[in-house]
């Protein structure tokens, strides 16, 4: 039977599978598995054209036992109440599993962003802002970039929560830009921690990491990142997809070249290298896959035809639950999305306890305090799934939820 791709009947099935090797009490199952708070909008946007368009917003507080909320906020065309649903409950186990004090959140605006002026984005942006501003705040709920944001979008945030405020507050926000107190090291920040997860695992794998091929599917903000740091060690990216298309070359892409070409062509059109069905992407040969564009991406249809050793899942949720029995039968080795791609939120800390101290950090020490939480996050997960059997998924969300099972129960329930 073809299975339903909902995201958050996805993420609900891997909670209740994984729970069942902690010990904890129904009604502590029940209040995991809901959101603590959800709120839809409708954003009126004034276009170029003088009419008025109507978005459709969410933002939803999954659970703030250990911290303030924490979450990215999407902008796409395929934006559902059920994938940020199921994003916030992700962010909740990342925060948790990297020890960072934060609880879960998430965003989202059905809107693409491709089609829109600049200027209608900005009102867009702000619109949003305003419907969901009682909701966020830099102890309540603190939005960052994910799909189809930037730090420009978050300097808009930051701004019209600032106006509204009456005084500047840069803490509503993280991955702004520099120059309004973001941190060194942000914008690469995830895919920084996908690299020192996927070294990590090449030491415990005992696989030496010279002459390794890549495949990397999304060259956005995660994906060319990821692309430029393994290039500049020495790995060789073979494969590389967006929204466009598939593009490879066995000799090796050089994603510098390839991201200069971007800013007037398509990746689709590069012309060092051949294009292939981008339906057949996650069938490349090589060493090392990296999902970092969205969900839903390696399935039971496909997982059979993988062919590398290691998916280090840089995008939430690339791999559905039945594609994990099939990975794990193949022998390949999965980094899950909340241990993979937790860099992001890690520095999203850094920078906001910088804001908080007004004191501000040199790239190196970002990078080396990234370096330190990630590993420690990596070999806490390794030990785990080697001392109870699991595998690396279930080990990193067994991890994540006892530690928030924890909170919750020294913080008891009010009144
Ligand atoms: P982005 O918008 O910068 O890039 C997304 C990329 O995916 C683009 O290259 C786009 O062309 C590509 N893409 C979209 N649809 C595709 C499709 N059907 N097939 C192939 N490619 C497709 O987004 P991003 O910030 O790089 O995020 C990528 C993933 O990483 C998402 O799952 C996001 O939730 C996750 N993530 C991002 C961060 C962050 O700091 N940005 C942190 C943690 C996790």
């Amino acid at each position: 039977m073809k299975q339903t791709l909902n995201v958050w009947e996805m993420t609900l099935s891997r909670l209740d599978s994984t729970i069942s090797v902690l010990d904890l009490k129904p009604g502590v199952i029940k209040y995991l598995r809901e959101p603590r708070r959800v709120l839809e909008v409708a954003v009126p946007v004034k276009m170029d054209s003088g009419d008025i368009d109507i978005f459709k917003g969410y933002r939803v507080q999954h659970n703030t036992n250990r911290g303030p909320a924490k979450g990215g906020i999407r902008y796409h065309q395929d934006v559902t109440l059920d994938e940020i649903k199921a994003l916030a409950m992700l962010m909740t186990w990342k925060c948790s599993l990297v020890n960072i004090p934060f609880g879960g959140a998430k965003g989202g605006v059905v809107v693409d962003p491709g089609r829109i002026s600049k200027k209608e984005l900005e009102n867009l942006t702000r619109r949003y802002t305003y419907e969901i501003i009682n909701f966020i705040g830099p102890e309540k709920d603190i939005p960052a970039p994910d799909v189809g944001t930037n730090a420009q979008v978050m300097a808009w945030i930051m701004d019209t929560y600032s106006m509204a405020k009456g005084y500047m507050v840069p803490g509503v926000v993280t991955g702004k830009p520099i120059e309004l107190g973001g941190s060194q090291g942000r914008e690469e920040a995830t895919s920084r921690g996908v690299v020192y997860t996927l070294l990590s695992a090449l030491k415990v794998l005992g696989i030496d990491a010279t002459n390794l091929t890549v495949a990397v599917q999304g060259f956005g903000n995660v994906g060319s990142h990821a692309a430029k740091i393994l290039y500049d060690l020495g790995f060789k990216i073979i494969a590389l997809c967006d929204v466009t298309g598939a593009i490879y070359n066995k000799k090796g892409i050089d994603p510098y070249k390839l991201s200069d070409f971007i800013k007037t062509g398509s990746l689709v059109n590069y012309p060092e290298a051949e294009k292939f069905d981008p339906t057949k992407f996650f069938e490349t040969k090589c060493d090392i896959i990296i999902p970092a564009a969205l969900e839903n991406q390696i399935t039971a249809e496909n997982a059979p035809s993988v062919k590398a050793r290691i998916i280090a899942e840089a995008a939430n949720a690339p791999t559905t639950p039945d594609a994990d029995p099939i990975l794990k039968d193949s022998n390949i080795f999965v980094i899950p999305d909340i241990l993979c791609n937790s860099g992001g939120v890690t520095v999203s800390y850094f920078e906001w306890v910088q804001g908080n101290d007004a004191y501000f950090w040199s790239k190196r020490k970002v990078n080396l305090q990234l370096r330190d939480i990630m590993e420690n996050a990596f070999y806490e997960v390794y030990d785990f799934s080697i001392k109870r059997k699991l595998d690396m998924r279930s080990s990193a969300l067994a991890l994540a939820v006892s530690r928030v099972a924890e909170a919750m129960k020294l913080r008891g329930i009010y009144p």
